[in-house]
């Protein structure tokens, strides 16, 4: 699926539909307040007969003249995720052939950049082979904030075995080991247009790819806004935000610098038509679509 937007942005999903109930992802978003939200009533974003929320785990790909950008790898199939059972030993998981699907192989991407380290966009980092980890992109770069990979690091070195986040072991040391990993600065350029921004709180090193092709710009955000309804509602934050505050902060001085800019909108996991367009309110925030 082509997006609006600089360059030429193409869509690549893992998983989508039906994910949770509004409160499993924001606490705030009790039956009550979330049925005051104009997004509930959006069949694109809400199954509103199961009363969850609509998501789509998904890869952006960037091609510009000179790269193939990929960005946030997904859940992956393979992975031990025991505590997440619709994550756990996928073997379904049909990503490299809906990459095929739009002319790319694995070989034709150079970087590989993961916008935070969680298990839904590091997990097609590498695939399952002859029993081994290795890199899904062989050519790529990953790139990750330095900031972001350390607090990852320091979490996975200091958590015992049962807590110990398994995805460092399957999808990080792996391209570690691989050498194919390029720990950035927080503003870091990976071509003239294409660069790094700090969106700290969902994670300490989260941050936002910037893309300007001089006529049009997109802010591929990550989990920064998971769904519509954080446009709405910018106060909720996730329940797997490492510092909720900080989120909230992060979530409304973006909104406040792209509303009313014409630039797209591209978060990890908004359900198509994927790419939005910011807009004031006396009261905050809303967003047109794409279609
Ligand atoms: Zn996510």
């Amino acid at each position: 699926m082509k997006l609006p937007g600089p360059f030429a942005i193409t869509r690549i999903v893992d998983m989508e539909g039906p994910f949770r109930a509004p409160d499993f992802l924001f606490p705030d978003a009790t039956p009550e307040a979330f049925a005051e939200t104009k997004v509930s009533r959006d069949a694109r974003f809400v199954d509103v007969a199961g009363k969850q929320l609509i998501m789509s785990f998904h890869s952006l790909i960037v091609r510009t003249e000179r790269n193939v950008i990929l960005v946030d790898t997904c859940v992956g199939n393979h992975k031990e995720r025991p505590t997440l059972p619709d994550w756990h030993q996928r073997t379904d998981g049909q990503y490299l052939k809906n990459l095929a699907a739009v002319g790319l192989t694995p070989e034709a991407i150079t970087h590989v950049l993961c916008t935070h380290l969680h298990a839904d966009h590091v997990g097609w980092n590498t695939k399952l082979l002859n029993g081994r980890w290795v890199p899904t992109f062989p050519n790529a770069k990953y790139v990750m904030h330095a900031k972001e990979f350390e607090h990852a690091d320091h979490a996975q070195r200091t958590a015992d075995a049962n807590t110990r986040h398994r995805f460092w072991d399957d999808s990080v040391q792996p391209i570690l080991d691989a050498k194919q990993a390029l720990i950035v600065a927080g503003d870091f350029e990976i071509e003239p247009g294409v660069r790094l921004q700090p969106a700290p709180g969902h994670t300490p090193g989260n941050i936002v790819l910037v893309l300007d092709d001089g006529k049009q710009r997109a802010y591929l955000v990550g989990d920064t806004i998971h769904h519509p309804v954080q446009i709405e509602r910018p106060n909720w934050s996730s329940r797997f935000c490492w510092d909720a505050n900080q989120s909230r902060l992060t979530r409304a001085k973006f909104l406040g610098e792209v509303a009313d800019t014409g630039a797209w909108i591209i978060p990890a996991h908004f359900a198509p038509p994927c790419a939005v367009r910011v807009t004031s309110q006396t009261n905050g925030f809303w967003f047109n679509t794409a279609s």
